[in-house]
């Protein structure tokens, strides 16, 4: 009942937050009022839907695992860079995602304020390992949200691979860029799910982070992310899937411009030509106004993290 209880109350913050937020839902996303209205149904759902995702979910987490637990990779690192990686997931958690503002609330009084989050969703296509290079040779840490059905064939899980070994976070962002509010809870859950499993087989570790495509969670989703022990990020700002800013200048412009950098900030980009074009001129002018980048390690919750805790 607790557990219940517990999971409502936290449904009900999303869900304001949520309609908060959907002004900015990327990748072509929906208008903000069917957005409130599929709130409104959720809410209406949930009595009948939460039990049965309860027991799916876990039916699932029973299921005999194939792959490696976190504790497993942990102990026994495979011959990649995964020894550093678990170096880094050790660390103390610095910043938590405020799921209210969607920004990075500093945990510590070391942890300094003004830092922003780079995140580069629907990777990786044509342009992600280009962006992971750039971000490398700048000393830029950020999150590569994947898309499973980007990583289905030798040449995506080669990408994923590089990317990984560079050091990025990687995150789920569901297998083929479905509207999740649009489908079944248990399509739902498959569509996260299977990107974990992949994920983890490819580079022998789970994602940490899930964004929703368009940010466009439900309670099936939130419960899911819990239950796989993932970090639910939607995001601050970001500009390059309007017309607009479908070019490097004014993308550089409004990306390091507006009003939304804030101390905290979530950085929305996209595994595009023109955003990998921007790329260093964003970095650059971020930092130009005094700001660092949050290393995705010191995030709070999500696997790895969680379990020292
Ligand atoms: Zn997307």
């Amino acid at each position: 009942m607790d557990k219940r209880g517990c999971v409502k109350l936290r449904y009900t913050k999303w869900m304001i937050t949520l309609t908060s937020v959907s002004m900015l839902a990327a990748c072509g996303g929906e208008e903000t009022e069917e957005v409130i209205e599929e709130n409104e149904t959720i809410e209406e759902e949930v009595e009948q839907s939460e039990e049965e995702l309860a027991e799916e979910t876990e039916s699932l987490e029973g299921e005999p695992p194939e792959t490696a637990t976190d504790e497993e990779v942990d102990e026994e690192p495979a011959e990649t860079d995964e020894e550093e990686v678990a170096e880094e997931t050790v660390l103390e958690p610095e910043y938590r995602v405020n799921p209210d503002t969607w920004t990075l609330l500093p945990l510590t009084e070391e942890a300094p304020e003004d830092v922003v989050l780079l995140t580069i969703d629907d990777a990786p296509d044509e342009y992600a390992v280009q962006m992971a290079e750039t971000l490398e040779e700048m000393d830029v840490p950020a999150i590569f949200f994947v898309n499973g059905h980007l990583i289905d064939s030798p040449e995506g899980k080669e990408k994923l691979t590089r990317i990984a070994d560079m050091g990025f976070a990687i995150g789920n962002h569901t297998w083929a860029h479905e509207n999740l509010t649009e489908l079944s809870p248990e399509d739902q859950t498959e569509e996260i799910v299977i990107v974990n499993e992949q994920v983890q087989t490819v580079i022998g570790e789970k994602p940490r982070f899930f964004r929703a495509p368009f940010g466009e969670n439900t309670e099936t989703s939130m419960l899911v992310a819990d239950r796989q022990e993932m970090v639910p990020m939607n995001w601050t700002y970001g500009y390059d899937w309007n017309e607009e800013y479908m070019e490097p200048e004014a993308l550089a412009d409004i990306m390091v411009n507006t009003d939304l950098l804030v101390d905290g900030s979530i950085l929305l980009m996209h595994d595009r030509e023109w955003s990998a074009a921007a790329l260093p001129e964003i970095i650059q002018g971020i930092r130009d106004k005094g700001y660092t980048f949050a290393d995705p390690a010191l995030i709070e919750g999500g696997g790895a993290v969680a379990d020292i805790e």
